[in-house]
């Protein structure tokens, strides 16, 4: 990782625009189009620079998932706005040996599909990058109670890892984006508080957990796709 020093007490436009400052063209931004994600876009766009924002187009996604990266692209098109799939031919060959709907037979299989369609594209869209910013929040999930705003990347320590609204409660995410008439991803409002793979992901039902809607078969300590190892 890049020796850098951040800023304490920091509000998340600071971090956005410490990051922006310091890793200028060498940053970027994962959207999945969830509220923080949409959040972080705007705060991006707050810096002035014309910050990289990707996508993962896994091939599975909701088509209001698309619906809501396209407005962001349009509200803010100072930033610069990309999708990475995943290659053709690893997806043939995945299908070719799990099926369409092999992930909900193993954590594994669940695991395999994640690498070739989320975890490889992710690393083309960060190849050149020094650090990127996440719109992870600690409270989202058991798996990230620990996590720093500014730290390693778990996946390759040598990039640094940002997440500006680690310590946002989620009405503090929905206040500032009404706020601010940022575009939001509608399925949000049907009760899927995060975000994913349509085949992956459901709305939770009340006094359910965050992030009890993605992979819902599962333990919640292997709720996560990789994109985010510690
Ligand atoms: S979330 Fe589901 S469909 Fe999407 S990449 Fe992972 S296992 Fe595959």
């Amino acid at each position: 990782m890049t020796s850098v020093s951040h800023p304490s007490n920091a509000t998340a436009q600071d971090f956005v625009t410490w990051a922006a400052e310091t890793f200028d063209d060498r940053l970027a931004l994962a959207c999945s189009a969830s509220v923080e994600d949409s959040v972080l876009v705007h705060l991006a766009a707050h810096t002035g620079k014309a910050i990289r924002v990707f996508m993962l187009d896994t091939g599975r996604l909701h088509p209001e998932t698309y619906e809501t990266f396209e407005r962001l692209r349009v509200k803010y098109p100072a930033l610069r706005f990309e999708i990475f799939a995943p290659e053709a031919s690893e997806v043939e060959a995945l299908v070719k040996d799990q099926g369409l709907f092999g992930f909900r037979d193993s954590v594994t299989e669940r695991k395999t599909c994640c690498e070739v369609r989320k975890l490889r594209p992710l690393a083309r869209a960060l190849a050149g990058s020094d650090a990127w910013l996440t719109g992870l929040r600690r409270e989202q999930s058991p798996t990230r109670t620990e996590l720093s705003p500014v730290a390693p990347d778990g996946g390759s320590p040598e990039r640094t890892k940002i997440a500006p609204l680690l310590d946002w409660t989620l009405d503090q995410v929905w206040d500032f984006a009404k706020a601010n008439r940022i575009p939001t991803h509608p399925l949000h409002l049907a009760g899927f508080p995060s975000i994913g793979c349509a085949p992956c992901t459901r709305a939770i039902e009340p006094g359910e957990e965050f992030r009890a809607g993605r992979w819902w078969w599962e333990q919640p300590e292997h709720k996560e796709c990789g994109l985010h190892r510690r």
